[in-house]
């Protein structure tokens, strides 16, 4: 019988489970590209909208693992040599993890996992695998594609409309007893005009692009392979063919990319230099997508007006993390897709996938990130080993 170690983020401070402000979450079944969203034979463990990502939630796993005779570990204590996460890891078969409390699997942890055969994300993006080292240890790496897209391109344009209209110190002014409009103001434009630009058109970065033409934007994308000419005439896009000849024109650019070893620092104090002066960086993919001092550099020096975004490197991040305290910022906790409604679809997900891994049939090709000493799948269109 498998030993599955589960790590997720700890449960409220003020107790599990919490008061649901709403009785229900509404039932996506099919994505914008007509994937369909998971469907488990089982029976879920919880109902869709509780709290499944926190310890106590389970991703509402033990009935389903527990009838099968599987061992259930479930932990947030991930990091360092004597956390619980070290303790089970050489027994683990299966480890799983939400990137929004990442059980950082690195190379020397993979090499000490001598049973561990699937590490399974419970969300999107892998990169806290070191991915080269678990295609060589034939680890399968799997995740719940799709899942939670429209989640992260809700709080891009929430992050991006936060910026812009300086909603954050307008609302502290309201809360503190203030009534200085023109300190709120000071700071606060209209998108309708502006230049929208993102890096990668996927699934979030195509949602977000979607999402932003009612409000009147002009909007940019690069990737390495272009859209559809009908998706391009449709949404009015403009192609560039790299980010640096993008970034220069662009009041908003918006990093919706993978991360991996070419990708790592891709904005730097030059790439930052390239933008227009005042332009807003919103960067919901992947801290380490950005060089985290320059960043600060930038915004401190007034060259961009602000960052945003949910992704921090490590996580969670370290209490000084200068990010909590830069100017402008727009930061909130790695949130955006784990939503409650997020949440139902990722768990499903993440039941479906070990349905297949423990029947032994196929595990959709969309979920693969790695499989079979390589990367398969998703994994293959989306990310790179150098
Ligand atoms: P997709 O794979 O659907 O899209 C990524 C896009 O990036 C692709 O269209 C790809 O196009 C493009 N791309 C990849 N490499 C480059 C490059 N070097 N230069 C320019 N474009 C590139 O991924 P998703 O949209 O689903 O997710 C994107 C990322 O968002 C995930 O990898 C994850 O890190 C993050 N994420 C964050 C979440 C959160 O909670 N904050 C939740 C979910 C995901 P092409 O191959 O043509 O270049």
């Amino acid at each position: 019988m498998a030993k599955v170690l589960c790590v997720l983020y700890p449960d409220p401070v003020s107790g599990y489970p919490p008061h649901y402000v709403r009785d229900d979450v509404p039932v996506i079944t099919t994505y914008d590209n007509g994937q369909t969203a998971p469907a488990p034979k089982a029976a879920l463990g919880f109902k869709p909208g509780e709290l499944v990502g926190s310890v106590s939630g389970e991703l509402g796993l033990r009935s389903y693992l527990e009838g099968l005779g599987h061992e259930l570990i479930v932990t947030s204590d991930k990091d360092g040599p004597d956390s619980e996460f070290e303790k089970h890891l050489p027994d683990a078969e299966v480890v799983i993890s939400q990137p929004f409390w990442p059980a950082y699997l690195t190379r020397e942890r993979i090499a000490r996992a001598r049973k561990l055969k699937l590490a399974l994300t419970a969300g999107i993006g892998s990169d806290h695998v070191d991915l080269e080292a678990a295609a060589r240890a034939h680890i399968t790496v799997a995740e719940v594609t799709g899942s939670n897209s429209i989640s992260v391109a809700e709080h891009v344009i929430l992050t991006m409309l936060a910026l812009v209209r300086n909603y954050l110190p307008s609302h502290d002014v309201a809360v503190d007893g203030g009534w200085n409009i023109a300190d709120c103001v000071s700071r606060s434009y209209d998108m309708e005009g502006m230049q929208f630009g993102t890096i990668g058109a996927g699934r979030i970065g195509l949602a977000v692009l979607r999402r932003l033409k009612p409000f009147g934007l002009q909007l940019h994308y690069t990737q390495r392979h272009r859209l559809s000419a009908d998706i391009e005439q449709e949404l009015g896009l403009t192609f560039h063919p790299d980010a640096a000849s993008l970034v220069g024109t662009q009041d908003f650019v918006s990093l919706q990319i993978p991360l991996y070893p070419s990708t790592m620092h891709f904005f730097d104090d030059k790439m930052l230099a390239r933008m227009k002066r005042g332009a807003y960086l919103i960067n919901t993919a992947r801290a380490e997508l950005v060089d985290r001092d320059a960043v600060v550099r930038a915004v401190k020096s007034g060259h961009i007006a602000a960052y945003g975004g949910d992704v921090w490197f490590p996580e969670p991040a370290p209490p000084a993390h200068p990010w909590r305290t830069m100017p402008f910022n727009g930061m909130t906790p790695h949130i955006s897709g784990t939503s409650l409604s997020a949440q139902a679809r990722y768990a499903a997900g993440t039941l479906e996938i070990l349905e297949s891994y423990f029947d032994g049939t196929p595990i959709r090709e969309e979920y693969l990130i790695v499989d079979g000493g390589g990367l398969a799948g998703t994994g293959a269109r989306s990310y790179k080993l150098m």
